[in-house]
């Protein structure tokens, strides 16, 4: 599923779920923060949205940045006591070495990284909220890809729904006119 149809899917989500709130600024932040999440499992790509993002585009020359990013987080976590870095240092450290649709399309990296994100909740909850929501749509809309994903890993077997559709067709052309639509309705809402 191409990274415009993900980052609508979890910015719809948030919208919904975040529509009994009252405020417009909690509600933005929960929505931003889905869009930003409902990209992250697609790092493992180097065609993806957000990887086009990074500036490093050398394979190796990324492995070794994920290497020293990790080190990097280790080394705050140890001196500044953040013990949610190392889970940060973690998830960037099996993002080095993951394949496409492994290890960051799976319920252990959602793990890991709720809690690597977990102190953004002490200060912004909404977006904390809207993050983690954001990779779950991610990983639930992949699910109805052919491919499917390795939901389990380490375990390799693809987990997908009955009903596929194929990555840039028609059907997820289509999903993404609704998905606009859908994110207009919800918006104008607060207008
Ligand atoms: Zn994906």
């Amino acid at each position: 599923m191409q990274g415009k149809t993900h980052m609508g899917i979890g910015a719809a989500v948030a919208l919904l779920i975040a529509r009994k709130q009252p405020g417009i600024d909690t509600t933005a932040m929960m929505t931003i923060g889905a869009a930003v999440g409902a990209l992250i499992p697609d790092l493992d790509h180097d065609k993806s949205k957000i990887s086009n993002l990074l500036p490093v585009k050398n394979k190796l020359f990324k492995k070794l940045c994920y290497v020293l990013i990790g080190a990097i987080l280790v080394s705050a976590g140890y001196s500044y006591k953040l013990k949610y870095l190392y889970f940060g240092a973690l998830y960037i450290a099996l993002l080095g070495f993951a394949h496409h649709r492994g290890f960051t399309h799976s319920l252990l990296a959602l793990g890991i990284i709720s809690v690597a994100v977990l102190s953004l909740r002490d200060h912004n909850l909404w977006f904390y909220n809207g993050l983690v929501i954001g990779y779950v749509s991610h990983l639930i809309s992949d699910m109805f890809t052919k491919r499917g994903i390795e939901l389990f890993f380490p375990c390799k077997k693809n987990i997908r729904f009955i009903i596929t559709m194929t990555t840039g067709g028609k059907i997820e052309a289509v999903l993404n006119y609704a998905v606009t639509i859908l994110i207009v309705f919800l918006v104008s809402r607060y207008i």
